[in-house]
């Protein structure tokens, strides 16, 4: 049977990581990266819808949520973006930065950042082996059996990388969970789908809005009215309900409270950056103007439209003829909307997994596991997931850093 030092499973972000640093810290050993896919990196090509936001300019703990910020600090700082900027860069991939503070390769093609870490994983001696899908892995004394119906390795140390359950075509389809389990580790109570889109009912007036942006504050809120979670950015209306940054932000937040509490609430304001007394201002002072002149000055035409309809406000209603009844009725309805959410688009559309392997089962000076010495566990398995915006791809960089040179610094 074949043996070697070190056996990374899952080829994707964090397990090519991993495998690098662990190569470049003792280049004697042994390095191997099994892959269930039969081509590497299908997730790192379509990220960033094909250019791979490869870091955020401002990474820190308060972007993520699951295991606690201190754990999850503690692994960023050892990695940070300066680090992956320079890793990059020193392989032939410059970044850019760009007004949303995201960085990209500046040949906006995810491609490059894919051939730039299998370039450095060959260079550091990793072996790739693609189509390896692993359907075991057992501790033995001094190793590890790892199996799949390509054969058997042993290997002194493990590094678990086998990704998430967000778009399982990519290969990343939840078997990792199993492997842990497995080998004694507890996961979370809830493994969920986060960055994913929200769905209305059919006949929800948005829905009819496919297409239609706008700068929205979106919040997740208690039945009782307390704010849970908020999010400032632009908001995607599409066929099946609500997409774009801010819906796929809060999205994780959502999830969450509903599956505990089902009568959480999802409230979009449209109008963020003007106060209720602000709009009630200006409503009174519209005179001959319309509101639907008004409101369309502020927001897409359609939009506007609706708004008032919903708001049950002849469009061409002067503003000297709005009751306070309307204008209250209207400003509810643009900066306090209740959305009847009636579920989510699921794993096969979510960018991301919440929910894994808690951190404080891992070694946070190593990420070696404390319940299976020699295993070593990094990325999207671990219970942590990041806002949109490059976090998750820190968070692999950073843990595959973390468990690639642990593992290796170990033998
Ligand atoms: C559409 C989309 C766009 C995204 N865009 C961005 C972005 O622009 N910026 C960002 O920061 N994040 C983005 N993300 C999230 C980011 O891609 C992930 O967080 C990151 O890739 C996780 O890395 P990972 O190595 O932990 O897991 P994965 O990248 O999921 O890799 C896991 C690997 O393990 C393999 N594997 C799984 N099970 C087994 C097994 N049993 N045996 C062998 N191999 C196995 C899989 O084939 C896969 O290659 C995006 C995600 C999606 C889905």
């Amino acid at each position: 049977m074949d043996s070697v030092d070190i056996a990374v499973i899952g080829a994707g972000a964090a397990g090519l990581f991993a495998g690098i640093w662990a190569g470049r810290t003792n280049p004697g050993l042994s390095v191997v990266a099994l892959d269930g896919a039969k081509r590497i990196g299908a997730k790192i090509l379509i990220s960033g819808g094909g250019r791979c936001n490869v870091t955020h300019f401002h990474v820190d703990e308060k972007a993520f949520a699951g295991s606690s910020p201190a754990a999850i600090r503690k692994i960023l700082r050892r990695f940070d973006v300066d680090h992956t900027i320079a890793f990059f860069e020193s392989r032939g991939v410059k970044l850019k930065r760009e007004s949303t503070g995201k960085l990209f390769p500046i040949s906006d093609s995810a491609q490059t950042v894919l051939e730039a870490l299998l370039r450095a994983a060959e260079s550091a001696g990793v072996s790739i082996r693609s189509s390896h899908r692993v359907f075991a892995v057992s501790s033995q004394n001094d190793h590890f059996l790892i199996s799949g119906d390509w054969g058997s390795l042993a290997a002194k140390k493990v590094i678990l990388a086998t990704g998430g359950k967000s778009v399982p075509k990519t290969g990343s389809d939840g078997y990792g969970y199993k492997i842990a389990s497995s080998l004694g580790h507890a996961l979370t109570d809830k493994i969920m789908p986060a960055l994913v889109p929200l769905t209305l009912p059919a006949d929800h007036f948005l829905c009819k809005l496919s297409g239609i942006s706008a700068d929205v504050q979106i919040k997740v809120e208690t039945g009782s009215g307390h704010v849970l979670k908020a999010f400032s950015n632009s908001l995607l209306c599409t066929h099946f309900g609500l997409s774009g940054p801010a819906v796929l932000d809060i999205s994780r937040y959502y999830i969450d409270a509903a599956l505990a509490d089902p009568s959480t609430a999802l409230r979009i304001n449209w109008l963020p950056e003007k106060t209720t007394n602000e709009l009630h201002e200006e409503l009174q002072q519209l005179n001959r103007s319309t509101v639907l002149y008004w409101l369309r000055k502020q927001l897409p035409e359609r939009l506007a439209r609706s708004l008032c309809a919903q708001a049950g406000i002849p469009e061409d209603t002067p503003g000297y003829r709005l009751t306070r009844e309307q204008r209250a009725r209207l400003v509810q309805q643009i900066t306090n909307m209740k959305l009847p959410v009636t579920g989510d688009r699921g794993f096969r559309f979510a960018e991301v997994t919440a929910g894994g392997v808690p951190l404080k089962e891992l070694n946070l000076n190593t990420l070696e596991s404390r319940i299976c010495p020699g295993l070593y566990i990094c990325g999207e398995i671990c219970d942590v997931d990041g806002r949109i915006g490059g976090f998750n791809f820190q968070w692999s960089w950073a843990s595959g850093f973390v468990g690639g040179r642990s593992a290796a610094d170990s033998l």
